[in-house]
C-alpha cells in the first residue's frame, strides 16, 4: 500500500488490509511523507509532526496486523511525480516483492458531491505508484543500477485504486469484520482526528461510508471498501479470482 500522508490509507483500505493480514498475507504500508505539514498550527516544528505522525502510524499498522510501515519523509504539500521518486518506490516495491499494489487514483480531482478537491500529494503519489507498479518494478532494465543493490526486477501483479470515482470500481472487499479495526486505527491518528474520534462522529461516518458502498452496490454483506483493480498479470499467472473479475467486468 502506498499512501501521501498517514492517516491516508486507514481512511482508504483499512478494513482490507486488516482482513487480508487476517487471511495470512503480508502487507505493508510505504508512506510518501510523514505529514509535517498536517496542522493548522505554524509554531509546531516539523520534526516534532513527523515524530507524532510517524507514531501514530505506527499505532495503527499494529492495530491492523500489518507488517510494517516504510517511510521514505518526503516533504508533505510538496510531492511530485517525479522519475526520483518513482525509483524510490520501485526500490521498496522489489526488496519486499510486492504482488498487489493498493494506491490513491490519481485522476481524482474533485469528490463526486463537489465538496472536496483531492490534495495534490494524494494525486502526486498515486502517479508515482502507478508508474512503479508498471513497467519500472518488473523491467531489469530500468533503474540497472538497482541491481547492483541486488534488487532483482519484480512484477506486480495486480493494482487496487483507492479514493477512486463510483464508475471506475468494480471491486469491493468485505470489511463487516474488520470495520472496527479500521476505526480504532483511525483513532490512533489522535493529532489528526482526536476529537472527531473521541466524540463518536468518526465511528458513525465510517460506519455510514461503509454501508453506503454496499448498499449503492447491493452487496450481499453490510460494509465495504470499494477499489478498481487492475490485473496485469499475464494469461498464465492470472489466478481463478483475478479470472472472475474479468469475466464479471464483461458482463
Ligand atoms: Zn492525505
Amino acid at each position: 500500500m502506498v499512501a501521501a500522508h498517514p492517516d491516508d490509507p486507514d481512511f482508504g483500505v483499512a478494513g482490507t488490509v486488516a482482513r487480508l493480514s487476517r487471511d495470512g498475507h503480508v502487507v505493508h504500508y510505504l508512506m510518501l511523507t510523514s505529514g509535517d505539514a498536517g496542522s493548522e498550527d505554524p509554531t509546531i516544528p516539523p520534526d516534532e509532526l513527523v515524530r507524532v505522525r510517524e507514531a501514530e502510524q505506527e499505532a495503527a499498522a499494529r492495530i491492523l496486523g500489518l507488517s510494517g510501515v516504510t517511510f521514505l519523509r518526503y516533504a508533505d504539500g510538496e510531492l511530485q511525480p517525479t522519475l526520483e521518486l518513482r525509483k524510490a518506490i520501485v526500490r521498496v516495491m522489489r526488496t519486499i516483492q510486492a504482488d498487489v499494489i493498493l494506491c490513491q487514483d490519481p485522476r481524482s480531482l474533485v469528490d463526486e458531491d463537489n465538496t472536496y478537491l483531492n490534495h495534490p500529494d494524494h494525486r502526486a503519489a498515486g502517479q508515482a505508484a502507478l508508474d512503479a507498479a508498471f513497467p519500472a518494478a518488473g523491467n531489469p532494465s530500468a533503474f540497472r543500477d538497482l541491481l547492483a543493490e541486488g534488487l532483482k526486477a519484480h512484477k506486480v501483479k495486480e493494482v487496487w485504486l483507492y479514493f477512486t470515482a463510483g464508475q471506475h470500481v468494480n471491486h469491493w472487499v468485505d470489511i463487516t469484520e474488520t470495520i472496527d479495526q479500521k476505526i480504532e486505527a483511525l483513532a490512533a491518528h489522535a493529532s489528526q482526528i482526536g476529537e472527531w474520534a473521541a466524540s463518536g462522529e468518526l465511528r458513525r461516518e465510517m460506519l455510514k461510508w461503509a454501508e453506503d458502498t454496499a448498499t449503492r452496490h447491493t452487496l450481499d454483506f453490510k460494509y465495504a471498501e470499494g477499489f478498481q483493480r487492475i490485473v496485469l498479470a499475464s494469461e498464465q499467472e492470472r489466478t481463478p479470482e483475478a479470472a472472475a473479475i474479468e469475466a464479471q467486468a464483461e458482463e
